[in-house]
């Protein structure tokens, strides 16, 4: 179906919500990547179109050294290394020689980068890792050449709603917080780990918005995060009815704190998912009882070589210390699939996710492993922390039990896994038998009980923790982890939504991890609902025979305090 064009987009049109907040302010929006265009000519005097290549990269290199003088240190590093492949003499021969063959001069600088993207790729290792910057820097010259906007996202200062097609992780992580009120996509999914980063940094974001393209830059928007609405030019009135709203629900909490309790006294752990140390003080900060889920990974994406012991043990004791005496569940590096480390590259797979990630990736590279679990032991010594570390993407006993080795080794108190293969959910009585904890990772729990890729916004249906498939599969663990005795608790978004979390406590979790953005509401629910009303909307969610089924008879059958806030 033909995209609307900008003319006819207004008013209101709904996306998928994935982190609460509401937001008003003009769209920047994301420049794509630049192709040649179809069918260009050849250059009719290949000499001067040497000459305008020649300025576009430089021009490029330029661009790019100039915003490294004024980013941190790592983004430094990458501009600087990023320039000095625009000005590499290599390229201009290879465009030299795509000109005298014929080509036009885009089509000339596209082949140029591609020569080399398949140099690059050949060489592996670090080179490989460079071929993203590379086909940035040719997408940046086109621009020059073809005078159209640069890809990525242009400057702005004036704080805007940040519109794309998707966003790559490493870019929303970059977003300068204080200047982005909101993220809007037009892929994108409510697992994908640009949407997990969203709620982690508190930006009200939402995914999967029709035409969100082709909304004309500077347009001034209304953004909810909580239902996924997103209003064009909207009225004084909206945005003001928006505000209210926002006050109703933040009214309705403010008697909510302490730890997470149900109405008649049962505990369910309410915790925080970081993604770094930046996200550790702030999350410390608020009224969490701990970290539930530490992406390690997250910390190293732009790093271009493994972080030394000492380095990381740096890092994790930044991260341990803002929260004293509370527990901080840490995952050992989750590298693959959408989150690749330079330095954890084992080459290319045809299905990532069903690849060498995880603790797969752990068992080839145990050096990795290794130094993790020596650098968190340093840690933990330094600071007495309840550092309780776990690791993802297990699927058997075995793995389990390896890995269980390995953290009580190296002197670490207390072994989790997370459940997020359905494989182990389904022995997790064998599985659980072998650690200290676990948790259940819904997001890649339901990519994978459903065959659905995350990554796929369009399959986001699927995708859904409601699917009765999914909450079945989170029912046998927990029915696992209660013949061991082992706790389980949720850390994918799932355990952020107030009424599944009232679902899942009713299946047996007793922790709750989430983007601290959300804990909030997810306490209030929980203040509202007795166990066995826990109970009841759990069984009645599983005898649902849709996921849209499941979320309505819950919806219905929750209490009203909580339902008329959503
Ligand atoms: C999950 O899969 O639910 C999870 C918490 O891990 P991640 O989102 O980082 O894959
Ligand atoms: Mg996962």
């Amino acid at each position: 179906m033909a995209e609307p064009s900008s003319a006819t987009l207004s008013g209101a049109r709904v996306g998928i919500g994935v982190s609460p907040g509401t937001a008003f302010g003009p769209v920047v929006q994301v420049a794509p990547p630049v192709r040649p265009p179809a069918g260009e000519p050849a250059a009719a005097d290949p000499e001067a179109a040497l000459v305008r290549i020649k300025a576009a990269f430089e021009g490029v290199a330029q661009d790019l050294t100039a915003r490294a003088a004024t980013a941190d240190d790592t983004a430094q590093q990458i501009l600087t290394a990023t320039a000095l492949i625009a000005r590499d003499k290599g390229l201009i021969k290879a465009a030299t020689k795509h000109l005298s063959a014929g080509k036009g001069p885009a089509a000339a600088v596209d082949a140029a980068v591609e020569d080399y993207a398949a140099q690059f790729t050949a060489l592996g290792g670090y080179f490989a890792e460079r071929v993203t910057d590379l086909r940035d820097v040719g997408s940046r010259a086109l621009a020059r050449l073809l005078g159209v906007p640069a890809p990525g996202i242009p400057p702005f200062s004036v704080p805007s709603v940040v519109v794309a097609e998707d966003l790559a992780p490493a870019e929303t992580a970059t977003l300068d917080r204080s200047l982005v009120v909101a993220i809007v996509t037009q892929a994108g999914g409510r697992t994908s780990h640009t949407a997990i980063l969203a709620a982690q940094m508190g930006i009200p974001a939402v995914v999967q918005l029709p035409g969100a393209t082709r909304i004309a830059p500077g347009t001034p928007i209304a953004v909810d995060g909580d239902t996924g609405e997103v209003t064009l030019n909207p009225t004084a009135q909206y945005v003001e009815d928006l505000v209210v709203r926002r006050r109703r629900r933040t009214a309705a909490l403010v008697g909510s704190h302490g730890p997470g309790v149900t109405r008649d006294g049962h505990p369910v752990a309410l915790l925080a998912n970081i993604g770094g140390v930046e996200d550790a003080v702030q999350a410390a900060a608020l009224d969490v009882e701990g970290v539930g889920l530490f992406r390690t990974e997250f910390v190293f994406l732009s790093s271009e070589r493994a972080p030394t012991v000492a380095e990381q043990a740096e890092i994790y004791r930044q991260v341990l210390t803002p929260f004293g005496r509370r527990r901080v569940v840490v995952r050992t590096l989750d590298a693959g699939a959408d989150k690749p480390l330079a330095f954890a590259n084992l080459g290319p797979e045809e299905n990532p996710a069903l690849g060498r990630r995880g603790l797969r990736l752990s068992a080839e590279r145990p050096d990795l492993l290794d130094s993790q679990l020596e650098a968190l032991a340093i840690a933990a010594r330094d600071t007495g922390a309840d550092v309780r570390v776990m690791a993802p993407m297990v699927a058997t006993a075995e793995e389990a039990a390896w890995f269980s080795r390995r953290v009580k080794e190296n002197g670490l108190p207390k072994s989790g896994v997370m459940i997020e293969v359905p494989g182990a959910a389904l022995r997790a009585e064998h599985v659980l038998a072998e650690v200290d904890f676990a948790s259940l990772g819904t997001n890649d729990l339901a990519q994978y009980t459903m065959a659905a890729d995350r990554m796929q916004g369009e399959l986001s249906d699927l995708l859904d923790p409601w699917q009765p498939a999914v909450l079945d599969v989170i029912a046998l663990a927990c029915r696992g982890a209660a013949v061991t005795g082992t706790p389980i608790g949720v850390c994918g978004e799932a355990g952020g939504d107030p009424l599944l979390a009232l679902v899942l406590v009713g299946l047996g979790v007793s922790s709750l991890s989430m983007a601290p953005s959300k804990v909030g509401i997810v306490r209030f629910a929980l203040s509202l609902h007795s166990l066995p009303e826990c109970q009841r909307l759990a069984s009645l969610a599983r005898d649902a025979r849709t996921a849209r089924d499941a979320l309505d008879v819950v919806r219905a059958e929750a209490r009203t305090g909580l339902t008329e806030i959503l």
